[in-house]
């Protein structure tokens, strides 16, 4: 069976690694640019993902120990851990690595003409072809914008940093990066607002500014057939925008459902994932028409017990700490 892979982001390479190897499966992923990498993203990935998916030392940049919490710019959490909480990678390295124990064609953007697939204008020869393609084939209803500058300003690099303000259902974060820093912002507003807001936390020389959307509508119920994966597929924590993790998280399930013959929609469904997308897209959405100022969601991260919040943003949460952060009326 030929097998094709459009995309070779996180959730596409993933996908064709967790693939590789087996008898019967030809796996060539395709991808539009001419190296992997170049989507704008911040390059945070929480633990765990190390143990289904090898990441390279090289591109780790450094371990995350520590994160603070700003609100409106003021101070409101600083936690230290002996624990690696996460790492921020270099995200192209990393994807660079995986590519090139794959069979990756790039250059290769694909087509879709009368239910036929092209790539650089040849029939795309496959049996099965499989979307990877991110937020470019998801509709901009569903995603939020966010931007990034790069700059020279030097964080510690084992700290990560929050930023939240009232009157913004989003946030914005310095993030450590080999040399210098990332400092972003995402959230429900127009780009203009988003720069004001994050002019105020800018620090160093700006080396680049970039951008990009960010799916924040959870899973996309009707691409649940085995054809989507990643964040094509709705796979992003829609509180924090963490895309990394849950769309590998994402290809895996997808491989072990096309490795084992079984049926992926209900192999998804019955999974964490699947549980804790749906419950960041629903808490979103509530607070979006509940609370269009969104001052009520701001108040519960920020007066919540942190290691709850932190518990809750990286998806390792149950119904009780549901209960215990939002309340009876909230959920
Ligand atoms: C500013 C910003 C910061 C972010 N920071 C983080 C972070 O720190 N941590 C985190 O976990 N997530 C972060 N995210 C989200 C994360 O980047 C994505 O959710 C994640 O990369 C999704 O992986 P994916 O493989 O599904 O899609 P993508 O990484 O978007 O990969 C899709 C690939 O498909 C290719 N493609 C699309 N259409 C075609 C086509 N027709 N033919 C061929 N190729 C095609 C694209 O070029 C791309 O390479 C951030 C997002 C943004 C915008």
């Amino acid at each position: 069976m030929r097998i094709a892979i459009i995309g070779a982001g996180p959730a596409g390479l993933s996908l064709a690694y967790f693939l590789k190897g087996l008898k019967n499966y030809e796996v060539t992923v395709y991808e539009s640019m001419p190296e992997p990498g170049i989507k704008p993203c911040a390059w945070g990935l929480i633990t765990g993902i190390e143990d289904i998916l090898p990441i390279p030392k090289e591109a780790i940049i450094s371990e995350i120990k520590n994160f603070r919490i700003y609100h409106n710019n003021k101070l409101i959490y600083d936690i230290r851990t002996n624990s690696k909480l996460g790492y921020i990678i270099d995200k192209p390295l990393f994807l660079k690595k995986l590519a090139e124990k794959l069979d990756v064609q790039f250059n290769s953007k694909v087509v879709s003409k009368n239910d036929k697939y092209f790539v650089n204008d040849k029939i795309l020869e496959a049996d099965k072809v499989i979307m990877a393609t991110g937020h470019y084939s998801v509709d901009k209803s569903m995603t939020i914008p966010a931007i990034q500058y790069i700059t020279d300003y030097e964080i510690d690099k084992e700290v990560v940093e929050f930023y939240f303000y009232s009157g913004l259902l989003g946030y914005a974060w310095i993030f450590p990066d080999r040399e210098g820093a990332k400092i972003g912002i995402g959230g429900y507003a127009e780009i203009l607002e988003l720069k004001e807001r994050v002019k105020q936390i800018l620090k160093g020389r700006i080396k680049m500014f970039h951008g990009a959307r960010v799916t924040d509508y959870g899973v996309i119920e009707e691409r649940l057939n085995g054809n989507y994966v990643g964040e094509a597929l709705g796979t992003v924590y829609a509180i924090t925008g963490e895309g990394i993790r849950p769309s590998i998280i994402s290809s895996k399930i997808l491989a072990d459902s096309i490795i084992n013959n079984k049926d992926f929609k209900r192999e998804f469904k019955k999974s964490k994932l699947y549980w804790t997308l749906n419950w960041h897209a629903k808490i979103i959405k509530m607070a979006k028409e509940r609370d269009p100022s969104t001052t009520k969601l701001s108040k519960i991260l920020i007066n919540n017990d942190p290691q709850l919040v932190l518990k809750f943003a990286i998806g390792d949460f149950n119904r009780l700490d549901l209960l215990k952060m939002f309340g009876r009326s909230f959920i």
